[in-house]
């Protein structure tokens, strides 16, 4: 029977939890500094507690609920060529890529992976996931290819910010979070909140809440609890299409809410929050990216205080599309911009590693 780890207790929680077991206030706080600051993966490393203590502890609970299986870096210069073209003709300019990738097992042999990137802006960005699997089967996402198998606890979404954060020199900090891994952010709602209350807390890992990102297939109920609730969080909403025929095909979860009823959402979500929306919007070779769908999404758009984040398709092996050309992707920009948008390119990372946007699943690819 695992030991039950100490990330799945909230702040108040995990002080009770210990206070119940009569230590004192400042012991608790010394483990939580272990943990959170020290980046302890063990009780045995908390030398300045008594020997007794840590024995205590380590025979009650874990520190993490589960175990890095592998560990996978991106190298510098890797980038592929078009990738670095369109850069160019962008002037994009975020060229360091030492994006590090996780596979974490939990106790059920379920994994899942988490992504560290780098860039030379000092922004290091921990990109995590939410649900084993996913369930809402977008045509062009290797995350949901094996199903959706389970949400994941509180403890497990942390942990996966812990262990990225102890990737980290100690010359880095985490600046950045964004729920872009695998699943559906918006139907596991309450134990990521919950994950995040803690990596965002300044005893902990104290990551600004104006840094967090969510981003969501579009749930309007989700997005709506979102707004409602006080934190900060920035939203994304994986637009993709313009119209509700193109997102039905490549968003199938489309079909149970359609365009409209998310644009609602969103503009709740501004009007509660002041916070502009990012609107993601793949960019799929002939499928999406033509000079009609360009124009729609202006229509959609034009009157929203809204970005869009324009994501070149990155490729997934059993899939058939493929990525527009540097060009396509500029046409498509250029028209944007003409309509007024505010339009930004997400530039691939992690090449090599499958890494990027998409490209997160239940296991490492066997190559
Ligand atoms: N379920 C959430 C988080 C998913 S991942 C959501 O739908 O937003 C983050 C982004 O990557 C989403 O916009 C997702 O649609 C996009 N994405 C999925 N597959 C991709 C691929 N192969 N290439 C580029 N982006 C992809």
């Amino acid at each position: 029977m695992p030991r039950t780890s100490l990330l799945e207790f909230d702040a108040a929680a995990f002080r009770a939890e210990l206070e119940k077991r009569e230590l004192p206030k400042f012991r608790v706080e010394q483990i939580r500094r272990w943990i959170f600051s020290r980046k302890a993966a063990d009780f045995a490393v908390m030398t300045d507690l008594p020997i007794s203590l840590r024995c205590e502890l380590a025979e009650k609970f874990d520190i993490f609920c589960g175990t890095v299986v592998a560990h996978q870096k991106s190298h510098e210069n890797a980038e592929d060529q078009s990738n670095k073209k369109c850069r160019q003709e962008s002037n994009g300019g975020n060229s360091i890529d030492h994006t590090e990738k996780l596979l974490l097992e939990w106790h059920d042999g379920h994994r899942v992976e988490c992504v560290l990137l780098r860039d030379n802006r000092n922004h290091r960005t921990a990109c995590i996931s939410t649900q084993v699997g996913c369930a809402m089967k977008c045509l062009f996402c290797a995350s949901g290819l094996d199903g959706f198998v389970r949400n994941l606890t509180r403890g497990e979404i942390f942990e996966q910010i812990l262990r990225l954060n102890q990737l980290l020199s100690d010359h880095e900090r985490l600046t950045h979070l964004v729920i872009m891994g695998t699943g559906e952010p918006m139907l596991n709602l309450k134990p990521l909140l919950s994950a995040l209350d803690d990596a965002t807390a300044a005893d902990s890992l104290d990551v600004s809440k104006r840094r967090v990102t969510i981003s969501t297939v579009g749930i309007p109920r989700g997005i709506k609890q979102l707004a409602d609730s006080d934190v900060m969080y920035r939203l994304a909403i994986s637009l993709h299409a313009p119209n509700n025929v193109l997102r039905n095909k490549i968003v199938p979860q489309n079909q149970h809410v359609g365009i409209s009823e998310i644009l609602k959402a969103a503009d709740y979500f501004f009007g509660k929050t002041g916070r502009r929306v990012t609107f993601e919007y793949i960019l799929i070779d002939r499928v999406n990216d033509q000079p009609e769908h360009a124009r729609e999404l202006v229509q959609l758009l034009k009157h929203r205080t809204a970005i869009v984040n324009l994501i070149p398709f990155n490729p997934v092996t059993e899939l058939p599309y493929r990525t527009p050309s540097p060009s396509a992707v500029r046409r498509f920009l250029q028209m944007l911009e003409q309509g007024g948008i505010d339009v930004k390119i997400r530039f691939k990372r992690g090449n090599g590693i499958n890494a990027a946007c998409g490209q997160l699943r239940r296991d490492f690819r066997k190559e």
